[in-house]
C-alpha cells in the first residue's frame, strides 16, 4: 500500500489546491473513536467527520443497512420511482423533532442544500423576500449559503458576487457582548430587523441554536425562545440549523430541546446518516406543502443507500440511548478541559453542550484572540495522535466532537494528550 507521504505528493498534483486537509494523513480505516492512517498510525478521533459519524465509523448497523440496499438497487430518484426507505425517514424525522404539531420532510444531498431548501420554502410560504442571519453563523458554501455565512476567510473571499435580501444580526455571544442576558440580546436584534428590514418584509431568521463554525457560541438562556416567540408573533418562519447539533450531539436529539424551542422548520444534515452523504428540511406541514408538486427535489435528494444509513443510524442512537453517551461525554469531558482552563490563563472560557465542547484561546489577561496559539496546540494534539478541529471568527477556537461511540478509554487518552499539548 502507497504510504501516507507517498499518497500526499500525488494528491498535490491531482487535488485542487482550494480543497484542504486537517492532517496529512490518508485513511486506511476508521470505527469507534479512533482513525488509523495507511501508515498504520493511530488518531484518537475528536473530529468525528465534522459531526457526522455520531454512531461512530462503520457503525455494524449501518454498515449491514448498506450492504442490503446495494444489493437491492443503488439509484432510482425518488422523483422518477419512489421507494419506503425515503418515506420512512421522513416519518422519523416528522415523530423526533420537536414540535408536536404535523410536519413534512424533504430530503437532500448536503447541508447548505437543505438550507438553501429552507428558504425556498420560507419565501414561498410567506412571499417576503428577506432571510435574517447572525454574526459569526455557518450555513455551507454554495452562493446563498455563503450569503448566509459571516466569515470571509477561507468560506467567501473572492467568490461574491453573493445573493441578495440576506441581513445580518447580533448573536448572544455572552463572552463577548458584555455578558447580556437572552432577552435584552434578543430585543436588540430584533430591534435591528424591525428598523432596518421590517418585521413585515422577514421570510426566515435563520439561526444555528448552538453555533458550529462561528465558534460553538452558546447564546444566553432566552435568547432563542425570545426570538421563536417575536417571529411567531411577526409571521416570520423560523428556521433552527442543527446540522451540527442535531442527532443526539448536545445531549438531546436536537440542541432547540434544550430551551423547549419549536422551531417552524429544522434543517438537518451531518449526523444523519452515519457518514453517508443525506440532509433534510423537516417542518410544520402548513408550510412544507405551500410549495407546488415539483417544487422541490434534486436526482439524488433522499439516495436509497443513504436513507437506508439514515434509518441504521436512528435505530443506533435509540437502541444505545446515544443522547445519554453524549451527556456522559460531556460530563467527563468537560470537568477535564476545565481542569486545563483552570491551570493555564489562555484559555478564557469552557463552553458548549454535550459532546460538543469548545476552548477560547485568548492573549492571558485580555479578550484578544490568539489564533496561532490555537493552531500550536492543535498541531501538537496532531503530532502527538489526537485528531482535533479549530474553529471561529477569529480562528481561537479549539472544539471537540468525538463519535458518541468514542470508549471511555479512548475518551481518556484523547483527553491526557490534550492537557498534554498544553504543556
Ligand atoms: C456543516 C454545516 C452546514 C453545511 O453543510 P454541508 O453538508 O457542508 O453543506 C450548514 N450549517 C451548519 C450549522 C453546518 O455545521
Amino acid at each position: 500500500m502507497a504510504t501516507s507521504e507517498e499518497l500526499h505528493k500525488r494528491r498535490v498534483e491531482a487535488v485542487a489546491r482550494g480543497v484542504g486537509s486537517t492532517i496529512p494523513a490518508y485513511v486506511d480505516r476508521a470505527g469507534g473513536g479512533t482513525i488509523t492512517d495507511v501508515d498504520g498510525r493511530e488518531w484518537i478521533d475528536f473530529a468525528a467527520g465534522i459531526a457526522v459519524t455520531n454512531v461512530g465509523n462503520s457503525a455494524p448497523r449501518v454498515v449491514e443497512a448498506v450492504r442490503a440496499q446495494v444489493e437491492r438497487f443503488t439509484h432510482t430518484c425518488f422523483m422518477v420511482a419512489p421507494y419506503e426507505s425515503y418515506v420512512a425517514v421522513c416519518e422519523q424525522l416528522n415523530a423526533l423533532t420537536p414540535g408536536g404539531f404535523g410536519k413534512r420532510s424533504a430530503l437532500f444531498n448536503s447541508g447548505a442544500e437543505a438550507v438553501e431548501n429552507a428558504v425556498k420554502i420560507a419565501r414561498h410560504a410567506t412571499g417576503r423576500p428577506a432571510v435574517v442571519v447572525f454574526d459569526h453563523a455557518y450555513h455551507g458554501r454554495t452562493n446563498l449559503t455563503m450569503a448566509l455565512t459571516a466569515k470571509n476567510m477561507p468560506y467567501k473571499h473572492r467568490f461574491g458576487p453573493f445573493a441578495g435580501e440576506v441581513y445580518r444580526v447580533p448573536m448572544s455571544y455572552p463572552l463577548r457582548d458584555g455578558g447580556l442576558d437572552g432577552a435584552t440580546a434578543a430585543a436588540r436584534s430584533i430591534e435591528m430587523i424591525e428598523k432596518q428590514v421590517g418585521a413585515e418584509n422577514v421570510a426566515a431568521l435563520l439561526i444555528e441554536p448552538i453555533q458550529g463554525e462561528g465558534g460553538f457560541v452558546v447564546p444566553a438562556q432566552g435568547f432563542l425562545p425570545a426570538l421563536r416567540e417575536w417571529a411567531t408573533a411577526a409571521g416570520v418562519v423560523f428556521v433552527a440549523d442543527e446540522i451540527q447539533t442535531g442527532f443526539c450531539r448536545t445531549g438531546d436529539w436536537f440542541a432547540c430541546e434544550h430551551e423547549g424551542v419549536e422551531p417552524d422548520l429544522i434543517t438537518l444534515a451531518k449526523g444523519i446518516a452515519g457518514g453517508l452523504p443525506l440532509a433534510a428540511v423537516t417542518g410544520r406541514a402548513d408550510l412544507m406543502d405551500a410549495v407546488h408538486v415539483g417544487g422541490l427535489g434534486g436526482t439524488y435528494g433522499g439516495n436509497p443507500i443513504a436513507c437506508a444509513a439514515a434509518l441504521a443510524s436512528m435505530e443506533t442512537m435509540r437502541e444505545l440511548d446515544l443522547a445519554a453517551a453524549a451527556r456522559r461525554i460531556g460530563a467527563v469531558m468537560g470537568e477535564r478541559l476545565r481542569a486545563i482552563a483552570a491551570g493555564d490563563p489562555r484559555v478564557v472560557e469552557v463552553r458548549g453542550r454535550g459532546a460538543m465542547l469548545a476552548m477560547e484561546i485568548v492573549v492571558p489577561g485580555t479578550l484578544t484572540p490568539d489564533p496561532a496559539a490555537t493552531a500550536a496546540i492543535s498541531a501538537a494534539c496532531h503530532a502527538a495522535g489526537l485528531l482535533t478541529l479549530t474553529c471561529g471568527t477569529y480562528g481561537n477556537v479549539l472544539r471537540f466532537l468525538p463519535p458518541l461511540a468514542i470508549s471511555d478509554d479512548e475518551l481518556g487518552r484523547g483527553l491526557d494528550i490534550l492537557a498534554a499539548a498544553f504543556g
